[in-house]
Formats: C-alpha cells, structure tokens, sequence
C-alpha cells in the first residue's frame, strides 16, 4: 500500500513540540495514529501539548529538554523508546530565530544560532537513525524557511542556518536513499505563531501584501508534514516543500 497516510504503530518525535508550529504537527501525527513524544526546551508547554493529543484520544509522552544537546538528545530518545519502542520518525522543528543587523552579531550569537538550528538536528538524526535503519524505513522532516530561499535583511545568521538545512537535508537524503529513509524539509515563511508574534515582524501589513491576504496557520505546515511521514510520500527525498499560500515560489 504505497498511498497510506496512516501512521498507526509509528512512533514519531518532533523537537520544540511544545508551541507554534511543532505543537500543531505533534497533534496532526498523533491524530494519523503515531504515539508522539514531544521535546521541548520548556517542559509545561510540552505537557500541554501531551493533555492535549491524550484528552483527543492520541498517545503522547514529553521529554524536557535542550534539543541541541548530545546528553539530552540521547536520554529523551532512550524515554520514548521505553515507552513506545523503536522511534522511526523525526521532526526537527525547534529553532530560534533572530532579528540583528549583520555587523552587530556577535560571536555568541553565531554560535547559539548555529547549535540550536544546525548542529541539534545533526545530532537528533544521528541518535536516532540507527532505529530506522533497524526497521527499513524512516522519515525525517527539517523545519527550515523561506528566509532561506529569499534571502532576509538583518536575519542573517538565521536565514544561513537555515540555508544549511535545506543543504544538509539533501545530503542527507542521498546518503540514506538506499536505506527506506527518506529526509525532506518544509521552509515556512509567516506562520502565526508565539514565534512570529514576538518578533519585528507586522502581521497585518505582511498579510496584505500576501497572496492569500493571511499568515500561514500551524496546521497548513502540519498536514504537509503528515504527508510527507506517511508511507505515500515514500518516493519523495531531498525535496523541499514550500508551504506559504503562494508568497515565495522559487
Ligand atoms: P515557537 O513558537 O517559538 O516554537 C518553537 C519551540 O521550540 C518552543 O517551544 C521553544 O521552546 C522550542 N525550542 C527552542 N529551542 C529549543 C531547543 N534547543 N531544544 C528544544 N526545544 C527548543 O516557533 P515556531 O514559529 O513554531 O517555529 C518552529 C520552527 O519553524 C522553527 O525552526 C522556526 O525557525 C521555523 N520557522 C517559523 C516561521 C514562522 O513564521 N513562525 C518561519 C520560518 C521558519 P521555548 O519557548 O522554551 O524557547
């Protein structure tokens, strides 16, 4: 069955599934039928999310945690293979983002921006690939974004580690293309969430200049997300799928 959206018996992780856009995908794989741990830095706004997918009637853990770091990355991993065995898919969506003209970020920010947005995702895979590998199958998704694809004015640290996503997740999928792993990245661009809500941008403004006169929502990014998890999507690797109601289309 090659056109199979359902995630039954699947266990699936997503990184930063306490807010925004990770906590609207944590529910959607839950809702597929996939037991979800979700990782987050903050672990009340990940519990929430869990009270939320179990009150729905889905199965879900939360692991606190920074995302970023090998010795958490490697304990929430071990909790949610006790509670529901072999992990065989993963999201990485926790990110930061950060909004300084280029000639006043300092080394540190470099370094924190980099860490949390490239190296956890490195090391997330890396900790969990050999499950997949394991099983003959696997999906990983890695939340990049737009800023990538156009290029952002005073987002300059931000818009190049996500520019390495999108690089890392063709490489990536080549190197795992042989293995039933496929790996693919979705690049949002203003999506309302606590994110976008605290930063410079204007919400309103933005939308009126947008195609679909809207922000995204956490859900579309969701429901691409799914699909590209589900067994249907198993031909698709190395790909990146925009979501963004027509703002960017490169
Ligand atoms: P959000 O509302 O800030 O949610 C991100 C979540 O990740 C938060 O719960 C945050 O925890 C958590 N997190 C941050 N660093 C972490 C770490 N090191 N380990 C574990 N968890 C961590 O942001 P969002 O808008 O949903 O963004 C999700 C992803 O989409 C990010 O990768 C972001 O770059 C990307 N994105 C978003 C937009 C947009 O328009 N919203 C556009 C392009 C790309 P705390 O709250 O405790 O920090």
């Amino acid at each position: 069955e090659n056109n199979d959206m359902s995630l039954q018996g699947k266990t699936a992780v997503v990184t930063g599934g306490g807010s925004g856009i990770g906590r609207a995908i944590a529910l959607q794989l839950a809702k597929d039928g996939a037991a979800v741990s979700v990782w987050d830095l903050n672990g009340d706004s990940a519990k929430e999310t869990v009270t939320m997918i179990t009150e729905a009637g889905g199965k879900a853990i939360a692991c606190t945690g920074d995302a970023s770091a090998a010795d958490n990355i490697a304990s929430s991993a071990d909790t949610t293979r006790k509670a529901f065995g072999p992990i065989t898919i993963l999201v990485n969506n926790a990110g930061i983002s950060g909004f300084t003209p280029f000639m006043d970020i300092s080394e540190d920010m470099i370094d924190r921006m980099m860490s949390i947005n490239i190296k956890g995702p490195m090391l997330c895979c890396q900790q969990i690939i050999p499950d997949m590998l394991e099983a003959g199958w696997g999906r990983i998704v890695n939340i990049s974004s737009s800023s990538a694809q156009t290029g952002a004015a005073i987002m300059t640290h931000y818009s190049a580690s996500k520019g390495g996503i999108v690089a890392f997740t063709k490489s990536l999928a080549l190197e795992m293309a042989a293995k039933g792993i496929t790996v693919n990245n979705i690049p949002p661009g203003f999506v309302d969430t606590p994110m976008l809500r605290k930063s410079p941008v204007d919400i309103d403004k933005q939308a009126e200049v947008s195609p679909m006169k809207r922000p995204g929502s956490p859900e579309d990014i969701a429901t691409a997300c799914a699909f590209l998890v589900s067994e249907a999507a198993g031909y698709i690797t190395g790909h990146t799928l925009s979501v963004n109601g027509g703002r960017v289309m490169p």
